[in-house]
């Protein structure tokens, strides 16, 4: 036992969060091991739309989101590359008059937060945006707002951890985890290993770490579904949300659109999209973006995301286990706020407090009863 290999932080998920943490933590000094079951940035961090987007957040999120939205304008300096970040701004459609009533008062709550938004409508709207269909009637426009391509993002965040000196290990899964009294015991596939300190960033899978402490939390399995079509002429300006959620569109430099809306399905260990969804939401996005009528669809995937009951995730401290942080049910909205989250773990591990409100996000906000027995 006393061979065991310690750390300081051990970090289990090699998510974008876990990765993020573990950047963070090594630039301020800290010995970090980050675990992966499988491959860093492979599953919802690596899979995802690749929305940056402050718009349309819950108050309670949007100053961890523009923490992160400021962290993302330095990854060259941060991970050596831009995760191809385009600042295009986000713009979330009306397609009804109470549509429009609610981009009002997000953007009178966004404004208190000092975060920009230009509400558009009527004429001034149509001929600004000539290639959005009938079907949009309005929107608000968050330029500070944009897209990158997350396939590159987060492995990038694990390899900068790793150069930076963290310990990353891939396709090894932390089995079991007790607290001794003095430090944490670890099982990380065939390893035994210690730490002072343990931060749950395992995703959809994150009950399974919180249940080493008699803390899962109700979360459950979602599949968002997603699809790209061929390259097209340039014509989406912005990254495209609309209020109610259902559909979004981004274009990338080399053309495509990429699309998604509903859900695909899953076990929750897999994702698969779903042919009937897509069809579906097409129809949906093709009123919003009648240019995409012809367009050939060439790929559709999906990923495995957590989703809590209020559809905040849990970031904090473990209310059973000293020196245990729980990051994850990020609820489809984690790519985004997973570089805020790195930073915000490292300043609860090193100076005990951040000056991020975290309140609306602690672990203790759920209904006991509503867990079940087994997770
Ligand atoms: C299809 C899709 C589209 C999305 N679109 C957007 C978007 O546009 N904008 C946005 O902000 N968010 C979006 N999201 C959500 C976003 O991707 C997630 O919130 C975010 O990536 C969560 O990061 P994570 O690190 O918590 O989880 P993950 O990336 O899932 O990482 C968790 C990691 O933990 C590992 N793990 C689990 N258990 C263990 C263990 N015991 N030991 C070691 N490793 C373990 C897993 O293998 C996994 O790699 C989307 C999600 C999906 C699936």
């Amino acid at each position: 036992m006393s061979d065991a290999i310690h750390y300081q932080v051990v970090i289990a998920g090699g998510g974008l969060v876990g990765s993020s943490a573990a950047l963070a933590l090594t630039r301020r000094g800290v010995r970090v091991g980050l675990f992966e079951r499988h491959y860093c940035g492979a599953q919802a961090s690596g899979v995802n739309y690749g929305g940056v987007r402050c718009q349309g957040r819950p108050a309670e999120q949007l100053p961890l989101a523009m923490r992160a939205r400021r962290i993302w304008d330095r990854l060259p300096d941060l991970i050596g590359i831009d995760g191809e970040l385009v600042a295009s701004g986000h713009l979330r459609l009306a397609r009804r008059e109470s549509d429009l009533a609610v981009l009002e008062t997000w953007a009178a709550m966004a404004r208190e937060h000092g975060l920009a938004t230009e509400l558009l409508g009527g004429t001034a709207f149509r001929k600004r945006y000539p290639w959005l269909g009938d079907a949009a009637i309005g929107g608000s426009l968050c330029m500070s707002d944009g897209h990158a391509n997350p396939r590159l993002v987060s492995p990038a965040f694990a390899r900068a951890a790793q150069r930076a000196g963290a310990v990353v290990r891939e396709q090894t899964a932390l089995t079991h985890i007790t607290h001794d009294g003095t430090r944490f015991q670890i099982r990380a596939g065939d390893e035994h290993i210690t730490a002072d300190w343990l931060i749950n960033c395992a995703g959809a899978w994150a009950n399974t770490v919180a249940g080493f402490f008699g803390e899962s939390v109700p979360m459950k399995p979602i599949y968002p579904n997603m699809w790209v079509t061929e390259p097209l002429p340039h014509f989406i300006m912005h990254n495209l949300g609309v209020v109610g959620g259902g559909v979004y569109a981004r274009q990338v430099e080399r053309g495509n659109c990429v699309i998604g809306g509903g859900r695909g399905r899953g076990d929750g260990e897999y994702a698969q999209p779903s042919t009937q969804t897509t069809r579906a939401v097409m129809r949906d996005a093709c009123a919003l973006l009648p240019a995409l009528r012809d367009a050939l669809l060439i790929r559709t995937w999906s990923g495995v995301e957590g989703e809590t009951p209020d559809s905040n995730p849990v970031i904090g401290a473990s209310q059973k286990v000293p020196r245990v942080l729980h990051a994850f049910g990020f609820s489809g909205g984690g790519f985004l706020l997973a570089p805020g989250v790195g930073e915000v773990l490292a300043d609860l591990v090193i100076d005990g407090e951040t000056s991020t409100p975290l309140d609306a996000f602690a672990i203790g906000r759920f209904d006991r009863s509503a867990i079940p027995a087994v997770l």
